[in-house]
C-alpha cells in the first residue's frame, strides 16, 4: 500500500510564507515516488499553494471545510470552492475543531458526507485524551468516533487518522506499540463496516511525528501513513519525514 503523509499546517504561513516554503520544498521531493505528500495550509494560501502545486507531485488538501454548498453561512467555505483551489482532500474532525469549535460527531458526519459528495477525499481524525485514556475508554471513544463519523459514508478514498489528543503538540509520541494497538483496532471496525476494502483505507498516526521517530512509527503493521503539525512547518524537516526511507 502506497504511504500517505500530510502536513496540516493549522493556523500557519501567509501566503508569501507558504510559496517561499513551497518554492524549497517541491524539488526536494519531486522524486519520491512511494507516498502520498498532502500539504494542508489555512485557507487563505489554499488557491496561492494550488497554484504552485500544479503538475508536482504534492497534493493539497484544506483543514477544514462547510457542509452546505452555498448560501447565508457567513465565514463558511464550500466543497466546490475548495475544489476550485486545486484541493483533493480535506481534514474533518480533527480534535482542535472538536474542542475549540466544539463539532461533534454528528456535525462531524455531515461534513465528511458532503466532502465525499463533491468528490473530495476524507482525512478523517480520531482519538483520544488522556484523561479518557487514563480511564482506559480509549476504545470505546475511538469506536464511537469512528461509528458516528463514518455512519453512511463509504470507503472510497477515506483515510483515517489516529491522533491521540495528548501526542499533540506536546512532544509525547505515542510508543509504536501504543500506536500498533490502536491502529489494529481501527482496522478491524474498519473491517467491520466495509469489509475487505478495510485493507486498502491509509491508517495515518499523528501526533508529535518527527523526523527522528517516523521511522519506527511507519514499521509497524496498521500504520500507513502520518499526519504532522509542528514538524511539517519548515520545508527541510518535512522533507526529511516524507523521505525517511531514503535517510537509512
Ligand atoms: C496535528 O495536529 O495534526 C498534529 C499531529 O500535530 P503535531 O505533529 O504538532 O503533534
Amino acid at each position: 500500500m502506497k504511504s500517505f503523509i500530510a502536513a496540516n499546517w493549522k493556523m500557519n504561513k501567509t501566503i508569501a510564507e507558504t510559496r517561499e516554503f513551497l518554492r524549497d520544498f517541491i524539488p526536494s521531493v519531486k522524486d519520491v515516488a512511494d507516498v502520498d505528500i498532502i500539504i494542508a495550509p489555512p485557507f487563505t494560501s489554499l488557491a496561492a499553494a494550488g497554484e504552485a502545486l500544479m503538475g508536482t507531485n504534492v497534493q493539497l488538501a484544506s483543514q477544514d471545510m462547510f457542509w452546505e454548498e452555498k448560501g447565508a453561512y457567513t465565514g463558511e467555505v464550500s466543497p466546490a470552492m475548495l475544489l476550485d483551489t486545486g484541493c483533493r482532500h480535506v481534514i474533518i474532525g480533527h480534535s482542535e475543531r472538536r474542542q475549540y469549535f466544539h463539532e461533534d460527531d454528528a456535525v462531524i458526519n455531515k461534513k465528511i458526507r458532503a466532502a465525499k459528495k463533491a468528490g473530495l477525499g476524507v482525512i478523517f481524525c480520531c482519538g483520544e485524551s488522556l484523561e479518557e485514556r487514563e480511564a482506559d475508554k480509549t476504545f470505546d471513544v475511538i469506536g464511537r468516533e469512528i461509528e458516528k463519523g463514518l455512519e453512511g459514508v463509504d470507503a472510497e478514498n477515506l483515510v483515517v487518522a489516529y491522533e491521540p489528543i495528548w501526542a499533540i503538540g506536546t512532544g509525547k509520541t505515542a510508543s509504536p506499540e501504543q500506536a500498533q494497538e490502536v491502529h489494529a483496532f481501527i482496522r478491524e471496525r474498519l473491517r467491520k463496516l466495509y469489509g475487505s476494502a478495510a485493507e486498502d483505507i491509509r491508517i495515518l498516526y499523528g501526533g508529535s511525528v518527527t523526523p527522528e521517530n517516523v521511522e519506527l512509527l511507519m514499521a509497524c503493521r496498521d500504520v500507513n501513513g502520518g499526519l504532522v503539525g509542528g514538524a511539517s512547518l519548515k520545508p527541510d524537516s518535512f522533507a526529511k519525514l516524507v523521505c525517511y526511507k531514503k535517510e537509512k
